[in-house]
């Protein structure tokens, strides 16, 4: 079986002297792994493709024998420009790109999250300062896509719109009340969100990389929005960053 593939490439890992193995996030198959055999070599099969970050059409042949994807040839679609040689924003990809793969999302949100991991990286290729605040606006958002981030339009408890007065996020119980219904509310861990850190909330849910990357809120206010989102994922992902990369917590 025979099939064309548009990917986004997640990793190349070199094996024995001339292979590789790819692993690839597409909008209809989710990530999976397919070997270039070959690749390293063939110039004319994989030009220009098989680097990490790259946008590519591949044909794929899919082996009867063990149902393993081989990468039969590509076309290079699109590739960052810039943002190889800019370490801070680079690092900010990967960040990104490491959150992604330590929560792997169900088949109905395969097209979402090519389509936000696309636009993570184009707007980190493009954008000159991004906000420090854009890899934790991007975890909030893969939160939401997996259900895991409480609504913060209008108090949980009592149903109050939420605004200037802030709010009070709830993490065990993963929703966020107003300042009234606090307290009311039983122990556990709270994280307080002023006025500016729910609206940021509210921008990794509706809005995306492009404004994310522009955001320059109050210090205090990303920093309570950061603990929020940290305790958020950490409590309901089940993954804290640490040395690098993200493990179970
Ligand atoms: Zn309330």
């Amino acid at each position: 079986m025979e099939y064309s593939d548009q990917a986004l490439i997640l990793a190349v890992k070199r094996f024995r002297e001339i292979d590789a193995w790819v692993r690839l996030l597409s909008p209809t198959r989710g990530v999976y792994t397919a070997f270039a055999f070959g690749g390293l070599k063939s110039r004319r099969r994989f030009l220009g493709c098989l680097d990490p970050l790259n946008h590519v059409q591949f044909k794929v042949r899919r082996s009867g024998y063990r149902g393993y994807h081989c990468l039969a040839e590509g076309k290079l679609l699109d590739a960052p420009r810039q943002l190889r040689s800019h370490p801070q924003r680079l690092g900010m990809a990967v960040n990104c790109l490491k959150f992604f793969e330590a929560a792997p999302v169900a088949p109905g949100s395969f097209a979402q999250a090519y389509g936000l991991m696309r636009a993570m990286l184009s707007t980190l290729d493009a954008a000159d300062e991004p906000s420090p605040l854009f890899p934790l606006l991007f975890r909030a958002r893969m939160t939401f896509l997996h259900g895991m981030l409480p609504a913060c339009g209008q108090c949980a408890v009592c149903g109050q719109p939420l605004g200037h007065d802030g709010a009070v996020c709830h993490v065990e119980e993963g929703r966020v009340a107003c300042p009234d219904c606090r307290a009311a509310a039983s122990g556990g861990v709270h994280a307080r969100l002023g006025g500016e850190a729910l609206a940021l909330l509210a921008s990794a849910v509706e809005q995306g990389p492009e404004q994310w990357a522009a955001c320059r809120p109050h210090p205090a206010a990303g920093r309570e929005f950061s603990r929020a989102v940290d305790l958020l994922v950490r409590y309901h992902m089940g993954l804290a960053w640490e040395q690098g990369g993200f493990v179970r917590a």
